[in-house]
């Protein structure tokens, strides 16, 4: 067999588990605990980096299914343990000109949209993007008087395929036969604080919603992209000034659940069809990098890869967080979650 070259530099995939809910924690009363006190089917090791995953419907003494991936986040960690160790490192990275992406994968409900946003106004609770925010703006303050920065952030989605630039809708993004989506002709805001970036991304949320009958079901079926490019401008070897630009993209996918495979008809069930390939496309660009197969990336399989093309792969890093609920219910989910993570490390 091959050997896999595996870049950990560049891509990293870590997986986290939310703890149940009150309403999981009364179905699953004497169902399964797992020795490490979770609750639920899944038990983690956050010193190895292994997840274990019990089925509640299997045969007494069936075999658990164990994976293993470059760090694990179990429901005690905080917001801060998966920025600090997780995502700081690729935020520097950002300020010395590099690209960077962080995705957010998994079932609707299992904390995509807390481990990105959490709650801004709790410093316990902040998620990775004021996290990510607070550090850029101090670590700009920090910097040397001949350094000046620029931080500018775009905010997008795409719904069936579409992209929507959620700080004017009435854009509309042309896009290439040949070279993908034209990411210039997004809109781009000036930020100067974390406060800035919030409310730009209020603004953002109140145009996602317009329109939208049912805003639950629509964030669950949309992958939000929160674009933002560090310009820095310093002084090169030669004297000169010389620009520098790193780009970092916030990703909170649309949910990775099957479809009711009853039930759904006609549109709903074109657009299950479109999220699906789109995830998947993604899992094969992200399986492709980590094993080097530089030379054979499918970005032009979705929306998605095209948008992000130029930020993955080549000096770019990669940080997927896959998340998941520990409940017995929503076993063939979790299953379907670790093994789509898994392809991808
Ligand atoms: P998703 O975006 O994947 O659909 P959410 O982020 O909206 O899921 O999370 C669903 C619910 O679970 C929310 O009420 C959220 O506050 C809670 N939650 C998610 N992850 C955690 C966590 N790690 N710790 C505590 N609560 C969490
Ligand atoms: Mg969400």
């Amino acid at each position: 067999m091959m050997s896999k070259v595996k870049s950990s530099e560049t891509v990293k995939v870590v997986i986290r588990c939310r703890p149940l809910n009150r309403k999981e924690e009364a179905a699953s009363a004497g169902v399964t605990r797992t020795p490490g006190g979770v609750g639920g089917i899944v038990e983690m090791d956050m010193r190895l980096g292994q997840v274990v995953l019990w089925n509640p419907h299997g045969p007494p003494g069936e075999p658990r299914k164990t994976f293993t991936f470059d760090s694990v986040y179990d429901p005690s960690s905080k917001q801060r343990d998966l920025y600090d160790e997780t995502v700081r490192p690729l935020i520097d990275s950002v300020l010395d000109g590099f690209n960077g992406t962080i995705f957010a994968y998994g079932q609707t409900g299992t904390g995509k949209t807390y481990t990105m946003q959490g709650v801004w106004l709790e410093p316990e609770r902040r998620g990775v993007i004021p996290n990510a925010f607070e550090h850029v703006f101090t670590q700009i303050s920090r910097s040397s008087a001949d350094r000046q920065y620029l931080v500018r952030a775009s905010y997008l989605e795409i719904y069936r395929e579409e992209i929507r630039d959620l700080l004017d809708p009435n854009m509309h993004l042309r896009e290439s036969p040949e070279s993908g989506v034209y990411v210039r002709d997004l809109t781009s805001c000036v930020c100067k604080s974390v406060k800035e970036i919030q409310e730009l991304m209020n603004l953002g949320n109140q145009v996602r919603s317009v329109g939208a009958t049912d805003m639950n079901e629509h964030s669950s079926r949309s992958h939000t992209l929160f674009l933002i490019t560090v310009e820095c401008s310093l002084p090169g070897p030669d004297g000169r000034q010389h620009i520098r630009v790193g780009r970092l993209n916030l990703v909170d996918l649309a949910g990775s659940e099957r479809q009711a495979k009853t039930g759904v008809h006609g549109e709903r069930l074109k657009e299950a069809a479109k999220i699906n390939l789109s995830l998947s496309a993604l899992g094969n660009v992200i399986s492709a990098l980590a094993d080097g197969r530089s030379g054979h990336v499918p970005y032009r399989d979705s929306k998605l890869t095209r948008l992000l093309q130029d930020s993955l792969g080549g000096n770019a890093k990669t940080v997927m967080v896959a998340t998941l609920g520990p409940a017995p219910q929503h076993y063939e989910e979790t299953l379907t979650t670790l093994r789509y993570a898994n392809r991808a490390k």
